[in-house]
């Protein structure tokens, strides 16, 4: 982390976990966890399952944890069926969105081009956007892991302007290392981070490419967590396993805290 110069984000990706009642519950746990803890090293957010947005945004409501969803449509209404709207999300009190998770990649279709679209309906809506961005293991396997990062975030970055890069993060996320308990080494997940920066400077300049937040996802736990964000180009983490239960995800936070 730099944090002289960007902001470091904790943020749990709750996937298809937790109904209303147990999100508001798990919200209450993180935070009698961190009561009396000084958080304000980090921005905390929690990216929650659709039904669970108005539980969640009541839980945190007030508190320091930011509510997000994982994913939203690229239209802004209309024959879309089981699609929900940035819309939709910012009338829910969501701040946040998720966009191009490797999951969404692999189980439903979404490419570069709709993950560009999504992101540019989530802006427009008012919301900050994590998108995420990672390599297959035999993308990694064939040494081309620099070139696939660097296609995914100039297509999925494609008109987005310099201004409005100042409510994108990306999330770098193997996808070796999501869900699997391997996780990739700080090395590994510096090497790919200061690499995205280099292209976001190729995009937008220097300025814009030092200010914005870049996040390692993919396994990150309490153990690991310190010597991954001890990384300068590492500013925080996407949390899926680790999000899910309030001690872990509070020692993230803690250690995001230096
Ligand atoms: C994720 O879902 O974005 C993720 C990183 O999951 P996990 O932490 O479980 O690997």
């Amino acid at each position: 982390m730099n944090k002289a110069v960007r902001k470091a984000i904790i943020a749990g990706n709750w996937k298809m976990n937790k109904t209303p009642a147990e999100a508001t519950q798990l919200i209450g746990e993180i935070l009698a966890a961190n009561e009396g803890k000084d958080v304000s090293g980090c921005e905390v957010i929690a990216c929650v399952p659709y039904v669970d947005i108005d539980a969640a945004v009541k839980a945190a409501a007030g508190s320091f944890i930011k509510i997000g969803a994982e994913n939203c449509h690229w239209a802004k209404s209309g024959a879309f069926t089981g699609e929900i709207s940035a819309d939709m999300l910012v009338a829910c009190g969501v701040e946040y969105v998720i966009i191009g998770h490797s999951e969404r990649r692999q189980y439903f279709g979404e490419t570069d081009l709709t993950v560009n679209q999504r992101v540019k309906a989530a802006l427009e809506a008012g919301l900050k956007v994590i998108l995420c961005v990672g390599e297959l293991l035999e993308q990694r396997e064939q040494g081309i892991t620099a070139e696939i990062i660097a296609m995914q975030t100039k297509i999925d970055l494609l008109d987005i302007t310099a201004e409005q890069m100042a409510n994108i993060i990306i999330a770098y996320e193997p996808v070796w290392a999501i869900g699997t308990g391997k996780t990739a080494t700080a090395d590994q997940a510096e090497e790919v981070c200061a690499h995205i920066r280099a292209t976001l400077a190729t995009l937008y300049g220097e300025a814009v490419a030092e200010a914005t937040t870049i996040q390692y996802g993919g396994s990150m736990n309490a153990k690991n967590a310190a010597e991954l964000l001890g990384k300068t180009n590492v500013d925080g983490g996407l949390i899926g396993g680790a999000a899910l239960k309030a001690a872990d995800f509070s020692a993230i936070i803690s250690a995001a805290q230096a």
